[in-house]
C-alpha cells in the first residue's frame, strides 16, 4: 500500500497514543491528524494534555461489540481506491461519488470536513483507514449518471 500512503492513512489504534492505555467499549477517542497525516487515536484525558493539538480532528465512541456493523463491500471499496491515484476532474467526482455510495452503505464515516480546503475526512469503518476526499461541484443529473455508471460497474 506503500503508493497510497498520502491518501489512506494507517487505521486506529487499540490503545492511547499517550499512556498506551488499552480502549475499552464505551470509551471517548479524539482521533486526530498530524503534520504528516499520521492519524493518532488518544483518549479523551491525554487529549490537548499531553498531545499536540492536530488541526484535523475528531471524537468518537469505541462501539459496543453487540453494535451491528455491516460486512465489509470489498468490491466497492476496492472500486473506490482505484480512484484514488487519479487526480482529474472526472476521477476525483467518481471518488466523490463513491464516498457518499460507501458512505450511504455504511462503510464509510464522514469523520471530519475542511470547509477551507473543501476536503472530507472519511473512515473506512472496517479497517480504521482515513481517506481524504476532495469535495467536488457535482449537478444532480450529472450525479445521478455517474453513480448509476458505478452501480453497473459494481454488479458485473
Ligand atoms: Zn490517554
Amino acid at each position: 500500500m506503500q503508493e497510497n500512503l498520502d491518501i489512506f492513512l494507517p487505521g486506529r489504534s487499540n490503545c492511547c497514543h499517550v499512556d498506551q492505555i488499552p480502549f475499552n467499549e464505551g470509551d471517548e477517542i479524539v482521533s486526530f491528524l498530524d503534520d504528516e497525516l499520521n492519524r493518532i487515536d488518544c483518549c479523551k484525558d491525554c487529549w490537548g494534555k499531553k498531545t499536540n493539538k492536530g488541526k484535523i480532528f475528531w471524537k468518537w465512541i469505541i462501539p459496543k461489540k453487540k453494535t451491528k456493523i455491516p460486512p465489509p463491500d470489498f468490491q466497492a471499496l476496492e472500486y473506490f481506491k482505484n480512484y484514488c491515484e487519479e487526480e482529474d476532474l472526472s476521477s476525483l467526482k467518481k471518488r466523490f461519488i463513491l464516498a457518499m455510495y460507501l458512505e450511504r452503505k455504511k462503510q464509510m464515516v464522514l469523520r471530519k470536513k475542511d470547509k477551507k480546503t473543501h476536503t472530507l475526512y472519511f473512515e473506512i469503518l472496517s479497517s480504521g483507514q482515513i481517506s481524504v476526499v476532495k469535495e467536488v461541484a457535482i449537478f444532480p443529473q450529472e450525479a445521478d449518471e455517474i453513480l448509476s455508471e458505478l452501480v453497473a460497474c459494481l454488479k458485473e
